[in-house]
């Protein structure tokens, strides 16, 4: 059984030595993520065209993730590189500050309006919630706090209100710019940071088409106020899938909320029919060990129990001494999850009326395979949503997305238990050459030595085979059989 559970991972640094992407994706990275925080967009692009060559050559399909910086918030620099700040100092955060004249008393901040937006009592954690401050006062240019956990400070770390609630918006300039670049490098996903709402979401899809992109926006959910009921399903419903960030979303609504918030957006998402991605110090401790903790192990397998499409790497791949073993253990850990009888049992839908016809058929299929014992379900689809309905049901059985459009293959990379492949159709002369197509998805299943002779095949496939959302068929087929 091939692993189900996808793996998404950073490219960066470590991976640009030489052979380490190659030996990333051999160990079964199925999504790269690009990161627009570091690097410019030379590498970004040379790193997009080296993945795709890798693909090509290997007669496979990798879905490349451009993810935008967003507002994050930052401290400037230090004269000396590093400060540190104990219990009790005064510290202030001062917006008219120079670039890199930071010392232990002030250092400056980009976001020029952030002493307007705290106030007196207010909470701010920096690096990750290393550092805390708490606000005394504010000018218009000044943030005066007091220091309640103190640490080692240095240049550039994020800055975090505790609890959330900052006005800034998701898209900076800088983001605007990338979206082009994402846009020009053909990105599969675009990942949103810092998403307050669904508008944030809606404004990027516009831009995204406006630079002729069609790459799927992933909202990276690290915000505390866009975790309320109405506002996550708005963003649930703009967006292609949600990433579960636990790095900001963390630090804002306190790590031991965190488990819960999982749970609810890998739920969320699924029942909404939307892909998500669990994300953030899953593999931590391996950017300087061979092997992960097993608190580390725990947290990736009950990521995939929790239902995620993904699981992500960010520094384990991207900066790390171990990016193969990083990949390789998380794929073990994954494929040996999977076999729980938790991973493989849906309730999906049981109890629901279906809205759309082909949602009907890709929810017949998965209840026909599951309890028909098929091999494999194939479904051909010009967009690849049949395939995400599918996936949307736990089940241990393989479905094959087939298409003849790259672009919709590499976007079902993401799905839990899609694999993509591709199909030539060239010798199909029109929808009614039923028998042709049939026996073209057989032989190319039969080619890809996912199926043998004798095994059934459930497929679906639409009346016509231009346009997408038109799946209104199932077959079930048995390979070797004299007609299709
Ligand atoms: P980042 O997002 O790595 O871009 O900050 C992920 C997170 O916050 O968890
Ligand atoms: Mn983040």
């Amino acid at each position: 059984m091939p692993r189900r559970t996808k793996i998404l991972a950073t490219l960066g640094p470590a991976t640009d030595a030489p052979g380490v992407l190659e030996e990333v994706l051999e160990a079964g990275a199925n999504v790269v993520r690009i990161n627009f925080s570091h690097g410019t967009p030379e590498e970004h692009l040379n790193r997009v065209k080296a993945v795709r060559n890798w693909a090509k050559s290997n007669d496979t399909y990798i879905g490349v993730l451009m993810d935008l910086q967003g507002p994050k918030i930052r401290i400037s620099s230090f004269k000396e590189g590093k400060i540190n700040l104990a219990i009790g100092d005064k510290f202030c955060l001062d917006s008219e500050l120079d670039n890199e004249a930071g010392d232990n008393k002030s250092v400056g901040i980009a976001y020029k309006s952030l002493p307007k937006e705290v106030k007196s009592g207010d909470v701010l954690l920096l690096d990750d919630g290393r550092v805390v401050l708490q606000v005394e006062d504010t000018s218009d240019t000044c943030i005066n706090t007091t220091v309640i956990q103190g640490g080692p400070l240095s240049n550039k770390k994020g800055i975090n209100l505790k609890g959330g609630g900052l006005a800034a918006g998701a898209l900076t300039d800088k983001d605007k710019e990338d979206i082009k670049i994402a846009a020009e490098g053909k990105a599969d996903f675009v990942a949103l940071s810092f998403p307050r709402n669904g508008d944030d979401v809606r404004e990027t899809k516009e831009l995204l088409k406006q630079a002729g992109s069609e790459a799927g926006v992933v909202a990276k959910i690290e915000r505390a106020e866009s975790l309320d009921e109405e506002t996550i399903l708005d963003i649930i419903k703009e967006s292609a899938g949600i990433m579960v960030a636990r790095g900001d979303l963390g630090v804002e609504i306190g790590d031991p909320q965190l488990p819960a918030q999982q749970k609810r957006l890998i739920q969320l998402a699924r029942s909404n029919d939307r892909f998500v991605i669990t994300a953030t110090q899953m593999m931590e401790s391996m950017i300087d060990n061979p092997i992960p903790t097993r608190a580390e192990i725990f947290d990736v397998a009950n990521a995939v129990l929790d239902g995620t499409d993904a699981v992500m790497l960010s520094a384990e791949t991207a900066a790390g001494k171990y990016p193969k073993n990083a990949v390789r253990t998380m794929h073990d850990v994954c494929l040996e999850t999977e076999k729980n009888p938790i991973a493989k049992t849906s309730h999906h839908r049981l109890h629901e009326q279906f809205k759309f016809i082909d949602e009907t058929i890709a929810m017949s299929t998965m209840y026909a395979a599951n309890h028909l014992g098929v091999k494999v379900v194939a479904a051909l689809t010009e967009s690849g949503k049949t395939a995400l309905w599918m996936s949307r049901m736990s089940s241990n059985i393989s479905i094959y997305a087939m298409s003849d459009k790259v672009e919709t293959l590499r976007k079902t990379t993401i799905y839990r238990g899609v694999y993509p492949c591709g199909i030539d159709k060239t010798e199909v002369k029109d929808a009614s050459d039923w028998e042709k197509i049939n026996r073209i998805v057989i032989d190319t299943l039969l080619q890809n030595k996912v199926v043998n002779n004798k095994d059934l095949v459930v497929l679906t496939k639409g009346s016509y085979q231009e346009g997408a959302g038109g799946t209104n068929m199932m077959k079930i087929l048995r390979v070797g059989d004299q007609s299709y």
